[in-house]
């Protein structure tokens, strides 16, 4: 049987200190060549047993291998300048010095699916994989080239079901599109966002899943957050839209946010990865705090299709503190799953 509320993260987890500067965003490499090849796996196989050490159900990669959830896909693409940058305002929020589209952008080998495809020899457990998704991808970047964030979004969208496709064929069970981008731009999610989205996982047979969070814990974030109300409604102007759409599972922001939690009733009927751990503090949730906004959830989503998780990534937190949540996710999963169970 299959077990209820099996708990997984967004994707992201520290690096070891000797691989990349901790508690850093865009983290450069401390290894070059075939020692950074080999210290990326080295550290895939810790990120993975510290998953299962505290007992994750859905394992995944921790992003060992990537620099940042978007542009190390980009990197990989052809037809983007990475020498030629500029600064942009991302997520209509903040500046960050980023490469041009200067030409029409193609993907001439695969990026992660080696790299899944040494996940999977590591694990039996289900595994998924992150990808961003085609609109945070545009939002990313400086467009000289097609000059139309539809179109590049409908580009990106061939390239990733390529390498979705790939990541099936690899072993990966669920294939997640990170879209902090569907938070900000309602129209623009509802005009083509969603569409793009469903073209990247066109005739895939895996799960799929988008994640749209309120981002990392940086400064950028917490104060644009500050700035959103004692109501974050946001959800609401994507919901109905991604109600009707084709991916599996809606991963969201939860704890410690101010969404109600009633917004989780517009997606009725999709699988919900419930944030319950709050990425931008170092304040270790309770196995209590974890359970308390479970049930809250179980109001408007049936246990079989909660699926426990955290905020967002994890990757600029202190490894003790990113262990100490893993725990606490998977300590009050086991609290709400036994009260569904009975065994109170
Ligand atoms: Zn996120």
């Amino acid at each position: 049987m299959k077990r209820l509320l099996p708990t997984s993260t967004a994707g992201s987890l520290p690096k070891p200190s000797w691989l990349a500067q901790p508690e850093t965003l865009w983290s450069p490499w401390k290894l070059q060549g075939d020692e950074l090849a080999d210290g990326k796996q080295d550290a895939l196989r810790l990120s993975l047993h510290e998953q299962q050490r505290a007992g994750i159900d859905i394992v995944s990669d921790g992003e060992q291998s990537r620099q940042h959830f978007v542009t190390t896909f980009i990197e990989h693409l052809d037809g983007v300048d990475f020498k030629r940058r500029e600064t942009v305002k991302i997520r209509d929020r903040y500046d960050a010095s980023v490469p041009t589209v200067v030409g029409a952008v193609s993907r001439h080998k695969p990026v992660f699916v080696d790299d899944a495809r040494f996940l999977r020899q590591q694990t039996e457990q289900p595994i998924k994989w992150a990808l961003p998704g085609p609109m945070t991808m545009v939002d990313t970047l400086y467009d000289s080239h097609y000059k139309s964030r539809e179109k590049l979004a409908w580009e990106f969208a061939r390239l990733l079901n390529q390498e979705a496709r790939e990541l099936e064929a690899a072993g990966v069970d669920i294939i997640q599109f990170d879209e902090p981008a569907f938070n900000v731009f309602f129209d623009e999610v509802n005009d083509w966002g969603i569409a793009a989205l469903e073209r990247a996982i066109e005739g895939l047979q895996c799960e799929t899943a988008v994640h749209i969070c309120y981002g990392y814990g940086i400064k950028a974030n917490t104060d644009w957050k500050k700035g959103l109300g004692t109501q974050w409604r946001q959800y609401e102007e994507i919901f109905p839209r991604l109600q009707t759409s084709s991916v599996d599972l809606i991963s969201l922001e939860c704890h410690n946010a101010h969404v109600p939690m009633e917004l989780i009733e517009l997606v009725r009927g999709k699988k919900v990865m419930v944030g319950a751990i709050d990425v931008a503090t170092n304040v270790i949730e309770t196995p209590e705090e974890v359970a308390d906004t479970l049930r809250k959830a179980l109001e408007f989503v049936e246990a079989e299709k909660l699926y426990p998780c955290t905020n967002c990534g994890m990757a600029p937190l202190a490894r003790e503190v990113a262990r100490g949540k893993l725990n606490a996710l998977s300590a009050g999963a086991d609290i709400v799953r036994r009260e569904l169970l009975g065994e109170r």
